[in-house]
């Protein structure tokens, strides 16, 4: 085992929670680490234009993280790319292992570890990733005005983003593998009524299929789960909206947490049920998944980790006296 260096403040998570996080934090004084796992920069890493982040009216989603980052460092922030494979949030101070086995004690922590899209898994879907297949609609339905897009679920996730795409999309097809729907009726209804959609029942995403250059979306191959038949939809996009999924195994059994895995914060802060400890963008937001909710987000877990911090260096100079 390596040596066990203590930090005022560790962030787990490197997307915009965990780097706004960093810049508070550091301009706080409490010269934060952050850990930043295998992905630094978080999901706007494998994404192509952001429109709506104030103050870029466009800018490509690895840059911004780039941005972030060095804004997190130039304020004093220190970002180590290391992977956490285990907490103790039962014990003061708080632990912290990482797979390369560096060991950590913190007096506080800020976990903004995100979430993941779920994804089909189709190579093709890989491949047209940014450039015409999405798994967020608020992010990037605006690149589709007049389009036809197709959307690939049928829970609360799918109707919604669906709704959400016929304010710009000429068409939106609604594509479900089961004969109904799984969302709120009142979705349904809202979507069922809707002029500009349409559902194809019993049927998946076989395939992609677009150009290579300008890489893109034409169309795709939809196949019919009862029949086997494979059938072609023109569509400029394919937005896959089957749920998302947050990174919190490891917190399993260490913090309160939703039925859906997402970390339990008291209502209209980023308080986790352990003092200390608090929880900030996806990995507690399964509604509003947005960078700048992340990082509003961050911004108000390092606020409250530098009054915590704070409240725990007084009661130390308390009882020392
Ligand atoms: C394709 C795509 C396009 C998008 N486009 C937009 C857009 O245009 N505008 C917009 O506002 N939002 C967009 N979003 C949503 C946006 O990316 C997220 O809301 C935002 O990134 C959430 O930030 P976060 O900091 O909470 O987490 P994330 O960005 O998910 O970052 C999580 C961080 O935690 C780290 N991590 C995870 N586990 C560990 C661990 N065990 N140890 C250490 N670190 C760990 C990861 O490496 C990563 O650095 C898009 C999302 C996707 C997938």
């Amino acid at each position: 085992m390596s040596d066990v260096q203590h930090e005022s403040v560790i962030i787990i998570g490197a997307g915009p929670a965990g780097y706004t996080a960093g810049v508070y934090a550091a301009r706080a004084m409490r010269k934060p680490l952050i850990l930043a796992g295998y992905q630094p920069g978080g999901q706007l890493t494998i994404t192509t234009e952001v429109e709506n982040w104030p103050g870029e009216k466009e800018i490509q989603g690895p840059d911004l993280m780039v941005k972030m980052r060095e804004h997190a460092e130039a304020m004093g922030a220190r970002v180590e790319e290391e992977q956490v494979a285990n907490v103790d949030l039962q014990t003061r101070p708080f632990k912290v292992v990482t797979d390369s086995d560096r060991h950590f004690t913190a007096d506080a922590i800020i976990i903004a570890t995100g979430a993941q899209a779920k994804w089909l898994g189709l190579p093709t879907e890989e491949r047209f990733k940014g450039f015409g297949v999405s798994a967020c609609a608020t992010c990037d339905g605006f690149f589709y005005r007049e389009k036809e897009v197709i959307v690939i679920g049928g829970g609360n996730t799918a109707v919604e983003e669906a709704l959400y795409l016929t304010n710009f999309a000429s068409k939106v097809t609604l594509v479900h593998r089961r004969d109904s729907l799984r969302c709120e009726k009142i979705l349904e209804d809202r979507f069922m009524k809707h002029p500009k959609t349409e559902v194809i029942w019993d049927t998946v995403l076989d395939e992609v299929v677009g150009t290579d250059m300008p890489l893109g979306v034409t169309g795709a191959k939809l196949k019919n789960v009862k029949t086997g038949e494979v059938s072609d939809i023109n569509t400029h996009g394919v937005f896959i909206a089957i749920g998302h999924a947050p990174s919190t195994e490891l917190f399993k059994g260490q913090v309160e947490m939703r039925d859906s895995g997402y970390i339990n914060t008291k209502p209209g802060t980023v308080s986790t049920n352990i003092p200390g400890v608090f929880a900030a963008g996806d990995v507690t937001d399964e509604h509003y998944r947005q960078a700048v909710t992340a990082a509003g987000m961050g911004c108000m877990a390092a606020l409250e980790t530098d009054r915590y911090l704070a409240t725990l260096e007084d009661s130390l100079s308390n009882a020392a006296e």
